[in-house]
């Protein structure tokens, strides 16, 4: 099985439409997206998506064909035939496709306002610095790059060229998500006492990149534990102050040569705030629990594609069901529309800051020691 293979047969185990080549799997409705013509009419923000993998077929292009304030105006790809298949399903003028050697020909390329890189992690670095110096924009997806140092270097082009950085943290932009961020912030049921985060899946293909450490930076933690990790600072809305972890078994030494199979992980957090975080290529999980003083919310699935489902021990959560690519990238250009940034809460520094905790999370994992943070 391939990997893609793995992570649709999973998340349709759990009732989670992944794409749209999957024979049950409906798009969507923009539903929190009004329907009324957009002020920003005839300003539409043109995206080139730089590698056209498995996300930036099945989702990031998808989205792009329903949001009313950008489209996809340009690719990148060093597989000719996929430039043609895009090119003809897409309507994309040939001016407008580019390859990993002439990219930063997009400097003269007045149709792209950003580049959304979407290629394996390793390779988030050099694309998002080669946009920033063509004086592009930039989208980078999760996680942002494989070290600190690298994110740092991103912010650093970025901000020297004068251009916008984003991370592709989609769930910010999602209603369940959105709801239960106001629920925590709000105290409705009071502060926050203990999240239980955790998301993993099984993972197919064994020689794919994301089981290469050079290439994916490390194993689940980095691909899907991530999310846990920004759960767990969306919801507090602080910042966690020291990390205990520990590496699960390996079971599976073929696939887990380089890169961990599960990892579990504890953060405190100010107030008194206990964070359990597990993240598995071999478990098929995904949960958001948060317990407050006066009651609970449950979001499970809490990350993947969604439909994601809520309850709280109030009852149900009741809330339109989105496609978050498509909901994430027309919010982005609603902000930048307006106000010529991208939405604060995806900036490159925030990227930088999970990627501490990550590396954090590995450190305490390996040392075995509790490693401060604040
Ligand atoms: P993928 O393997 O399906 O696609 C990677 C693309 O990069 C392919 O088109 C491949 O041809 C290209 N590529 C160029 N040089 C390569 C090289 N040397 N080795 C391997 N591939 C190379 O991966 P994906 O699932 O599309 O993931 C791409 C990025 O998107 C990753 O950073 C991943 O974490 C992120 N992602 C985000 C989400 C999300 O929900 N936000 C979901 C899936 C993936």
């Amino acid at each position: 099985m391939t990997e893609n293979q793995s992570r649709r047969s999973f998340l349709q185990n759990l009732g989670v439409g992944l794409g749209t080549t999957a024979a049950a799997f409906t798009v969507p409705s923009l539903v929190s997206i009004p329907e009324s013509k957009s002020k920003y009419e005839g300003k539409k923000l043109g995206i080139a998506l730089v590698g056209l993998g498995s996300y930036a077929k099945n989702q990031l292009a998808v989205g792009l064909e329903q949001t009313p304030n950008c489209y996809l105006a340009g690719i990148v790809t060093g597989t000719p035939s996929k430039a043609e298949e895009w090119m003809k399903k897409y309507n994309i003028p040939k001016k407008n496709v580019y390859n990993y050697q002439t990219f930063d020909q997009i400097a003269d390329n007045k149709d792209i306002d950003i580049v959304y890189v979407v290629l394996p992690n390793s390779m988030h670095h050099e694309y998002v610095i080669r946009a920033a110096k063509a004086g592009k924009h930039v989208m980078c997806e999760k996680p942002m790059a494989n070290t600190v140092k690298e994110c740092q270097e991103m912010i650093k082009a970025c901000k020297d060229a004068g251009v916008q950085l984003g991370v592709g943290y989609r769930m910010h932009f999602e209603p369940f998500t959105k709801e239960v961020i106001r629920m925590s912030r709000e105290k409705v049921f009071g502060n926050v006492k203990f999240i239980n985060s955790n998301f993993g899946f099984t993972i197919g293909d064994p020689t794919q990149w994301r089981l290469k450490k050079p290439m994916a930076g490390g194993g689940p933690l980095m691909d899907v534990g991530i999310y846990c990790v920004q759960g767990s600072r969306y919801i507090t809305g602080k910042e966690p102050l020291a990390v205990t972890a520990q590496f699960g078994p390996i079971t599976d030494p073929t696939r887990f040569k380089d890169v961990e199979e599960s990892l579990s992980w504890q953060f405190d957090f100010p107030d008194a705030v206990t964070v359990n975080g597990f993240t598995s290529y071999k478990t098929n999980i995904e949960q958001l629990y948060i317990t407050y003083e006066k009651g609970f919310v449950q979001l499970s699935p809490a990350y993947s594609y969604g439909p994601i489902k809520g309850r709280t021990s109030q009852g149900e959560l009741n809330l339109p069901i989105v496609h978050h690519q498509a909901n994430m990238l027309e919010a982005i250009a609603r902000e930048f529309l307006e106000t010529k940034m991208f939405p604060s809460h995806i900036s490159g520094e925030e990227g930088l800051k999970d990627m501490k905790y990550l590396t954090a999370i590995y450190e305490a994992a390996r040392t075995g020691k509790k490693i401060k943070l604040a």
